[in-house]
């Protein structure tokens, strides 16, 4: 465990003094490594407090520059760090807050190749992140890690928190949300209106629980949702239970590692158009013309026994969230299942996850075996 300084007994002497804390409390505040996801409006006052509270380590991921929108809230940064990288602005910040805070620098977007690695240093995450991507991913990798993961969430006047975290008893945001809501319904990833005080107090509150965690003491949010309405002064409280079934933290977890949402925000193909649909007899062709492809069968490894087309690769739907990655983006991809259905969807799917290639076996492998393979048996 981590001495205090003379310096340090006199800086937080108002925290030693409290009984629930002392000296032993405020060195397992100085052991402690947080993330802070974000350094916006709500990154900013948890930052800020855990600062000057004297959480040890202090890791800012955040890839965004200073814009003067920015700052009716975020209070980390001054108008003269405008156009700097939020990251540097953060450091000096924090720095002239309690010099004693080692604060890592991740001037990066939190995905899922480094989402794991990033975390690996820290004991727990802070999430003021404003994206689905973002939110499912830090969510996964906490679950992952079997680390807490402190929640909060601003919109025009009203806020929330809870601590998310299965591996104490509480679920995980995937629990209330299974999956991002699909595409075409997320309006915008651009932030929404906010009153500038809203996530200063939420970020507070994400802050408090951090400290909470890290001594061990009081009653934590960890299966409550805490509801702030700004406009009618009101904080209230909902319950929130763990789903057995939960894609993540489940009894049967579907999910197992990161998964790239990225693409619910930016640089997604054209989703209104359909599926591309390519009839059995063309696919034949396409095998005999030895022009590489990609076949995917989306099927249960059951069915996969009882009839396969030779060549093909297995992963059934349920699995495709998880795995696709496993699968090459730059290659054409045709995706078969039974009749069709299922691999459509597995086609959109992969579309909506950056894939431009994808195509659907129409009639999937029954219509193969009655027009192409009558040896493939038809079920
Ligand atoms: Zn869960």
């Amino acid at each position: 465990m981590a001495g205090l300084s003379e310096e340090e007994r006199r800086r937080y002497s108002r925290h030693i003094m409290l009984p629930e804390l002392g000296v032993a409390g405020q060195e397992k505040l100085k052991a402690a490594r947080v993330l802070c996801l974000g350094a916006g409006g709500l990154g900013s006052p948890a930052a800020l407090y855990l600062a000057a509270a004297g959480v040890g380590t202090i890791g800012i991921v955040d890839d965004d520059h200073v814009a003067l929108s920015n700052l009716h809230r975020q209070l980390l940064h001054g108008t003269n760090d405008l156009g700097r990288p939020k990251t540097e602005s953060a450091r000096d910040r924090l720095a002239s807050v309690n010099p004693n805070v080692l604060v890592r620098l991740h001037a990066c977007r939190f995905e899922s190749g480094n989402a794991q690695e990033i975390l690996r240093d820290y004991d727990l995450i802070v999430d003021g992140t404003d994206n689905f991507a973002t939110r499912y991913l830090s969510n996964d990798v906490a679950v992952f890690a079997g680390k807490p993961n402190v929640y909060g969430s601003i919109f025009r006047f009203d806020g929330q928190a809870t601590v998310f975290a299965p591996h104490l008893g509480g679920p995980c945001y995937r629990c209330l949300f299974p999956e991002p809501p699909p595409p075409g319904e997320v309006p915008s990833c651009a932030e929404a209106g906010v009153l500038g005080v809203l996530p200063g107090i939420v970020g507070t509150l994400q802050a408090t629980e951090v400290i909470k965690l890290i001594l061990g003491i009081g009653e934590s949010l960890i299966g409550r949702l805490l509801h702030f309405d700004a406009l009618k002064m009101k904080f209230r409280e909902f319950n929130l239970r763990r789903d057995p079934e939960c894609p993540v933290c489940g009894q049967h977890p579907t999910i197992r590692a990161p998964i790239d949402y990225e693409m619910f925000c930016q640089g997604a193909p054209d989703l209104t158009a359909a599926v591309p649909q390519i009839p059995v007899r063309e696919l034949q062709a396409r095998m005999s013309s030895g022009r590489p492809f990609i076949l995917l069968d989306v099927r249960e490894p059951f069915e996969f026994e009882m009839a396969r087309i030779e060549g093909a690769n297995l992963i059934p739907l349920g699995e495709l969230p998880a795995r696709y990655r496993e699968l090459d983006r730059a290659r054409e991809i045709f995706v078969f299942c039974h009749s069709g259905v299922r691999s459509e969807r597995a086609a959109e799917f992969l579309r909506s996850a950056g894939f431009a290639k994808v195509a659907n076996v129409a009639g999937g492998i029954d219509a193969w075996s009655e027009e192409i393979d009558p040896n493939v048996p038809r079920y």
